[in-house]
């Protein structure tokens, strides 16, 4: 054990006071291990994720078994977690039958995937670019009827693997879409974690400059390049407060060439704890869960973190 186990507190001008976490390990973390995890492993993960303290901890998809066998069982784990008042628990739906499913298991709130490029469109939807829209379209609808809010994720937001770096100006299109369509908020992707902090504040600045303001945007990185920590603070400077991680850094994307490593929840909550900003989760209980995924998987931490903790 390292004897310094928690950062030092010394806050910066220009950050908010608090940050909202958006745990994505159960879904967008589980989805991409290539075993099938037990139900009752991936029921004690999100109870215990709950326990530390998380706002929000997306819990699993309802999409086509033999499209994603790792989260087949989307009903047993809805039914089987303990849920905690306050604490948001979404589900990521591709159609209007997952939204049905998702619905009948309770669920209160959803997501929908979207790509910034074509390619991965193609790829990852089987759509177009511009048809994918029509995807979500009776999504959205059925969502706003049940008022159900609805997280519109953008895929490739800053470089795609087959496309090159992406044109912000394509992924702000995609974004006012999702959000005209009915997305309370929009998660920006950096799918294959090759975005630097000046293309993250350029973003966000042209987001805003079109109306979708910093409270309706989350940012997701991956670790990819070693960048998601410092596109993180680029994100918070310009007003973002929405963080997508993942405990123990658990997931990449299956579709996606070289896509690993979410963003460390325990390496966020490090940071943000050293900046003094609030987000509500207990360090401790966050990377005891993480050790604990871990042990469970077989294989050693992902988290920077977790690692130097565990030594
Ligand atoms: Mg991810």
């Amino acid at each position: 054990m390292s004897p310094v186990h928690r950062p030092s507190r010394v806050s910066m001008d220009n950050l908010p006071d608090r940050v909202r976490i958006w745990e994505v390990g159960p879904r967008d973390g589980l989805q991409n291990e290539a075993s099938i995890i037990e139900t009752a492993t991936k029921i004690e993960f999100i109870n215990r994720l709950t326990d530390s303290g998380l706002p929000v901890v997306e819990a699993t998809s309802f999409v086509r078994a033999d499209r994603i066998p790792q989260l087949a069982d989307g009903a047993e784990v809805m039914a089987g977690i303990s849920r905690r008042a306050g604490t948001r628990y979404p589900v990521l739906v591709p159609n209007v039958k997952g939204l049905e499913a998702a619905v009948t298991a309770d669920a209160k709130d959803i997501a929908v995937f979207a790509s910034a490029t074509e390619t991965f469109a193609q790829r990852n939807l089987g759509r177009s670019r511009s048809n994918q829209m029509e995807m979500f379209a009776p999504v959205l609808d059925r969502a706003c009827v049940d008022q159900i809010p609805v997280r519109g994720y953008v895929s490739m937001c800053f470089g795609d693997p087959w496309e090159g770096f992406v044109d912000p100006s394509r992924v702000v299109d995609v974004c006012v879409e999702l959000v005209e369509r009915g997305c309370s908020d929009v998660s920006l992707g950096d799918t294959i974690g090759v975005a630097t902090p000046g293309q993250v504040r350029q973003l966000i600045n042209m987001l805003v400059a079109a109306g979708i303001g910093v409270e309706r945007i989350g940012v997701h990185f991956h670790d990819t390049y070693g960048q998601a920590l410092s596109n993180t603070l680029a994100a918070l400077q310009s007003g973002v407060w929405t963080v997508d991680a993942s405990a123990g850094g658990i997931g990449g994307c299956p579709y996606a060439i070289s896509a690993t490593g979410n963003l460390a929840t325990e390496d966020l909550v490090w940071m943000l704890d050293g900046l003094g900003i609030d987000t509500g989760v207990d360090l401790d209980k966050l990377i005891t869960t993480s050790l604990w995924l871990a042990e469970y998987l077989g294989r050693p931490v992902q988290s920077r973190v977790g690692r130097a903790l565990s030594k």
